[in-house]
């Protein structure tokens, strides 16, 4: 979560009550202004204090107009009638609320069968807040795994990736001390090469990381050739390394959209596979899930047993206390889609992403780096004759007809590519991708006209941070 910082300067002004929602106070009939910063005297009545809430949030963005988001933003009202009944349990309770439990013990069962684990009764997995904590949870198994089989106390571990990874795995790499591996850029490729990335290994790799597909641009690592690549050095050197696929979007994509894409427990390399429940699993904020292919890819001595809450379950999570809603929901929509469901609805997504941009494209003034053929994502920049704008210009005209799009600079070897990207969701309708192609078509004109970009102060212009 974002580091706040107290203020520099406490807010002396109070918050603003309108006359209107003083009613509730029985002695003076009127409300005492709450303070900013500091914990009022006593208490607000709830009439009032919910006002006061709901008037300062009604100033955050639109959600269904945030092309920037992988992230659920829709889901039907009875999913919302669901998890407001399990607001009050705690997923960690699993003796108390066996039910629950039991419910993402299908999960698991139904994404180890769609994700072709070889025995679905070996196969282990659990629920996280979303794709981080599972990237954690994995990377803590590759990373527990090498040491048991390298007991040289003074060895450094490293795990090797694209330098387009998410930024959950520098942070696992930064946090548990694993030297970050990272393959870069090249030319048009915009992720991971396998053959790279087989040659970055050694003794100390932990494991090679696969992303399904990457949140620069969309595009699909080719996880079968990596894996082939990692099959050919054991081959030369006698070296086993693992492969972790992170699939927090294309996880619940590639499998009803893709389904000859072999990325998955049929690679006998895949030893882990994560995915976000609440991206393309089409459930509200924060459920993922971690899945590995066998009890031997996930240490024994790193699952917990506790005994205090009654019962004895074993869990593998960096939390304790957890809402068990988003678990109810993910079962929920797994039940009321099922197979033909979700290949209905990113069928529909992707469709919208793929005709998007080939009509960005056709406008003349940009080139696709992806076409929303992989992920329901793609990424552009502007064609070489164009100089009177560039890229973040686009996303911060953009952003004054309420669409969220951000604009960034590519990593290594590939930081003079600045482009715009588009994520496309179920929620953002053909109806709404018309719209924004209206808006951005009445924008090109003034855009054409301007003497040169404007959005010198990149970052601040857009306030995207990738
Ligand atoms: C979004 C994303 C993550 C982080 O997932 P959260 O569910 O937001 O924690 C990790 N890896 C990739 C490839 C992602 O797209």
């Amino acid at each position: 979560m974002p580091l706040h910082q107290g203020p520099a300067k406490p807010d002396e002004r109070s918050l603003s009550v309108n006359p209107f929602y003083g009613e509730a106070d029985p002695v003076s009939g009127m409300t005492e202004a709450p303070p900013k910063h500091r914990l009022p005297d006593g208490p607000t009545p709830p009439s009032t204090a919910y006002q006061l809430v709901h008037d300062e949030l009604m100033l955050d963005g639109n959600s269904r107009l945030n092309l920037a988001t992988f992230v659920t933003t829709w889901m039907e009202p009875q999913a919302g009638v669901l998890m407001a009944e399990c607001r009050d349990k705690n997923m960690i309770d699993k003796d108390e609320y066996p039910r629950t439990a039991e419910l993402e013990r299908r999960c698991v069962a139904m994404l180890a069968d769609l994700w072709n684990a070889p025995d679905p009764s070996a196969a282990v997995g659990c629920s996280t807040t979303g794709s981080s904590e599972a990237c954690m949870l994995a990377g803590m198994a590759l990373k527990r795994r090498w040491r048991t089989r390298n007991p040289d106390a003074t060895a450094r571990p490293n795990l090797v990736m694209g330098v387009n990874v998410q930024v959950c795995w520098d942070k696992f790499c930064n946090f548990w001390e694993v030297e970050a591996r990272l393959v870069p850029m090249e030319g048009d490729r915009f992720h991971l090469d396998p053959q790279a990335a087989a040659e970055l290994c050694d003794e100390n790799t932990i494991g090679v990381v696969g992303i399904l597909g990457s949140t620069f641009d969309g595009s699909y690592e080719p996880i079968a050739d990596l894996c082939a690549a990692l099959d050919s050095l054991q081959e030369r050197t006698g070296l086993d390394i693992p492969v972790h696929v992170d699939g927090a979007s294309g996880a619940m994509i590639a499998p009803f959209l893709d389904e000859d894409l072999v990325w998955d427990f049929r690679l006998p390399r895949v030893a882990s596979i994560n995915t976000s429940g609440h991206k393309y699993g089409l459930v509200y904020p924060g459920v993922g899930w971690a899945l590995w292919r066998d009890r031997d890819a996930l240490p024994e001595e790193l699952v917990f047993r506790v005994n205090y809450l009654g019962g004895d379950m074993p869990t593998f999570a960096l939390n304790f206390s957890r809402p068990g809603a988003q678990v109810v929901a993910q079962y929920y929509t797994f039940l009321r889609l099922g197979r033909s469901g979700y290949r209905a609805v990113q069928r529909s997504t992707r469709e919208i992403a793929r005709g998007l941009a080939d009509r960005v494209e056709a406008l003349g003034d940009f080139r696709l780096l992806t076409r929303g053929d992989e992920l329901p994502v793609f990424a552009f920049t502007t064609a070489p004759g164009v100089e009177a704008y560039d890229v973040f210009d686009v996303s911060r005209r953009l952003r004054e007809h309420g669409w969220l799009v951000p604009a960034y600079t590519f990593p290594p070897n590939r930081e003079d590519l600045s482009v715009v990207r588009i994520v496309c969701r179920n929620g953002f309708s053909s109806d709404l991708a018309d719209l924004f192609m209206d808006d951005l078509t009445r924008l090109l004109p003034e855009l054409r006209r301007q003497p040169h970009p404007l959005t010198r102060d990149k970052e601040a212009a857009t306030g995207f941070h990738h």
